[in-house]
């Protein structure tokens, strides 16, 4: 590697990954080797610390990605425990930079004990594609295993509408911090392409996706945002699970009316499908 070039382990991106990954096992989210996170990178990022062309070895994908041909991504390895991250960053993460064609990325750092990256990557690269379609500052996708958001697909109604309505109701800010509501997708396999295929349709429309009875994924156009929107639709379900099984039943919650005032307030467009 170029000696001129900087120490990666201090670049911001990495940082990043680190707090984020932490915050998440914190919270009880990823146990084991739970979640994954893929971080879209601009070139100059990478280059700073990185000389592209010294590439560790070829990693071939079984779907094909060309939309994001030459695209750098920082991700986290499969089967790595996100607990793990912060004392073995070169072992569990990787910088990966996609090939011409979409057929393969190239390892340019991480995994150093010779693993792959995670087994979402179909998932998270097709998500990338839908949210990049809408967004130009897109970068940041998010897959974890969120405890309440989990417990709630066992007791309520799946219908995206009733689901997004509980969640506006059950704290003032998510009608403006998700005003499109968030998605589910019936129960499926995970780490197929299917799924992968299933989980972009939606975040053409969302950016939370709901995998009853294992998680959700959340995009954003930074780490902080895509935590930030997973953290509150999850403190959504955690007051919800409190509230419902409460003897006494809930007896008051925002209505209709309030929750288009709080749409007004603060110049959202709750997705009218939901409302
Ligand atoms: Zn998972």
């Amino acid at each position: 590697m170029d000696s001129q070039k900087n120490n990666i382990l201090e670049a911001p991106f990495v940082r990043e990954m680190i707090e984020v990954t932490q915050n998440m096992w914190r919270n009880g989210w990823d146990e084991r080797n739970g979640g994954n996170v893929s971080y879209l990178l601009a070139e100059e990022e990478v280059t700073h610390y990185l000389d592209p062309s010294q590439v560790i070895r070829s990693i071939p994908l079984d779907f094909p990605v060309q939309p994001l041909a030459n695209r750098y991504f920082i991700v986290t390895g499969s089967g790595k425990y996100f607990k793990n991250v912060a004392k073995d960053p070169a072992n569990t993460l990787a910088i990966i930079k996609v090939a011409k064609d979409g057929r393969s990325v190239d390892l340019l750092w991480g995994l150093s004990d010779g693993g792959k990256p995670t087994s979402e990557l179909p998932s998270h690269f097709m998500s990338h594609i839908a949210r990049l379609d809408q967004d130009n500052n897109h970068r940041v996708i998010i897959h974890t295993h969120t405890t309440h958001v989990i417990a709630m697909t066992f007791v309520h109604d799946l219908s995206p509408k009733a689901f997004t309505k509980t969640l506006w109701q059950m704290c003032t800010e998510c009608v403006v911090v998700f005003p499109e509501g968030v998605a589910l997708l019936p129960w499926m396999v995970p780490g197929t392409d299917l799924i992968g295929t299933e989980t972009a349709k939606q975040m053409e429309k969302h950016r939370l996706v709901v995998w009853p009875h294992h998680g959700i994924f959340g995009a954003g156009e930074s780490i902080d945002d895509a935590f930030g929107l997973i953290e509150t639709a999850e403190k959504a379900a955690e007051v919800y699970m409190l509230v419902a099984s409460h003897q006494s039943g809930i007896k008051q919650t925002i209505t209709d009316q309030q929750l288009i005032e709080l749409a007004e307030a603060f110049e959202v467009t709750p997705n009218p499908n939901y409302m």
